[in-house]
């Protein structure tokens, strides 16, 4: 007997997760340790401490816990907006003619429009238990801000976020958002730090970028008695946070008895694809079932594909912890013409060491290809995607032509990470037709990871 699928596959509140699940617990080779970028030792708890809150620095440095309670106050805001839909994708699947089943996780219901609200609202609950002020930290295209913003609102904390120039002044309503939602929103590099003042000294007129943001939100945080510094993606206790996704995601299947054969994910700093995969992955490690999981890159920034599994800085100003993780070099900058977002030189220490185990693949993908299939969805699927989650809905759809060739009934599920709504400069670059393919040469990518440490 097979049950009919609804369009959309809804979990009641007492289906909800109450845990979040650690994937490092189950891994034999577990992700290398962060290393204090002073002493290039691993890095311990009390090191860990006067940055990020201590409870978020016991996540972080915790991989044989497999689950971990979510607390109650953070369940109830996930009620809010949770759980998100898994939307079998129907109209898709027609409009390509393909055997295929295609099911998709949508996390853009929510004001800030993506995942990111998964793990903010977990590090502002945390920040605040500690007794804290508030907390800064760095936002680019602004995504990760407005989150902060909103979490940090219902809590009651003060909220610093370093935007970076270009963004304050080209993407003046993510801002508005922030304001709306009480945060200081300050362009960076500012005149507020010592990092900042000096950026602008050295490079007059700079509009800035992500590694001096983060500069100036570290110094903010370690300058003022009661704030910490938070970060949105990359680290290991975002993966843990972003876990609901996926956990969700599996509920949902099971209640159906759908068997994903594939699972796909854009992939940044890989927070929401490590979220996604984390059970999925969990069964291949114990084990007990298998999964063909692809994390899907642009090709002008392609850390997994072209990049190399060092040491490396997390940030441009070489402030924070170093990780071990596939990287393009700290100092890498995407070309000014990538509108796809995903601009990260480098990947989650825990994805990382997946795909070095082979439990996981990797594309990389040109940005027009992408708005190609993002305005496809958009107009069979209704949603308008952001750039960055398009990267999955393109290998999707590829693969989804692929069994039409082989007729394989394949059960496709990938990671719809937020809505595009902010984006329109990029999708009218892509609908005037100057949207351009930018690919590092191998010559550039070189140059960048001669720059590593030595570690
Ligand atoms: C930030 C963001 C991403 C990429 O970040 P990850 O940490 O790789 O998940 C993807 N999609 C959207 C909509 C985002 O805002």
């Amino acid at each position: 007997m097979s049950m009919e699928i609804p369009y959309k596959i809804y979990l009641e509140e007492k289906e909800m997760p109450s845990q979040w699940y650690n994937v490092r617990a189950d891994m034999t080779n577990k992700p290398a340790p962060l290393l204090n970028p002073g002493t290039m030792q691993p890095i311990t708890l009390d090191e860990l401490k006067p940055v990020f809150c201590e409870a978020l620095a016991r996540q972080e440095l915790d991989d044989t816990t497999p689950y971990i309670d979510i607390p109650e106050e953070i369940r109830s805001f996930y009620k809010m907006y949770r759980p998100s839909p898994l939307t079998r994708a129907y109209c898709l699947e027609k409009a390509l003619d393909t055997p295929a089943h295609i099911y998709y996780k949508f996390e853009g219901n929510n004001t800030s429009g993506s995942h990111k609200l998964n793990s903010a609202i977990a590090q502002a609950y945390y920040a605040k238990q500690e007794g804290l002020k508030g907390v800064t930290t760095e936002t680019g295209a602004g995504q990760w801000g407005t989150a902060l913003s909103m979490a940090c609102s219902y809590f009651d904390l003060d909220c610093q976020v370093y935007m970076v120039k270009v963004s304050y002044e080209q993407k003046p309503f993510r801002r508005e958002v922030m304001r709306t939602y009480g945060a200081k929103v300050t362009p960076s590099p500012s005149m507020d730090t010592n990092v900042g003042r000096k950026i602008n000294q050295e490079f007059p007129g700079t509009t800035g970028s992500l590694g001096c943001a983060i500069s100036e939100a570290v110094e903010a945080a370690t300058s003022q008695d009661g704030y910490r510094y938070v970060l949105g993606s990359v680290l290991s206790q975002v993966l843990l946070h972003q876990s609901i996704i996926g956990l969700e995601t599996k509920t949902a299947l099971d209640k159906y008895g759908i068997k994903a054969d594939m699972i796909i994910g854009c992939a940044g700093g890989g927070s929401n694809l490590g979220g996604l995969i984390s059970p999925f992955a969990g069964e291949m490690l114990r084990g007990e079932a298998d999964y063909q999981i692809i994390a899907v890159e642009p090709a002008s920034c392609p850390s997994l594909t072209r990049g190399s599994y060092r040491y490396d800085f997390c940030d441009t100003g070489k402030v924070c912890p170093l990780a071990k993780m596939y990287t393009l070099g700290s100092g890498f900058i995407p070309s000014a013409n990538h509108a796809g977002g995903l601009r990260y030189h480098g990947m989650s220490s825990v994805v990382s060491q997946l795909y070095e185990d082979g439990y996981l693949e990797a594309r990389s993908v040109g940005q027009t290809e992408v708005f190609q299939a993002a305005q496809q969805f958009a107009r069979v699927e209704g949603i308008l995607p952001a750039p960055e989650s398009s990267h999955a809905i393109r290998v999707a759809i590829n693969e989804a032509l692929k069994c039409k060739e082989t007729g394989e009934a394949k059960n496709i599920v990938f990671g719809l990470t937020g809505t595009g709504y902010f984006d329109m400069v990029a999708y009218q670059k892509f609908n005037d037709g100057d949207m351009s393919d930018y690919i590092p040469t191998d010559a550039e990518i070189e140059a960048s990871l001669a720059k590593l440490p030595t570690v």
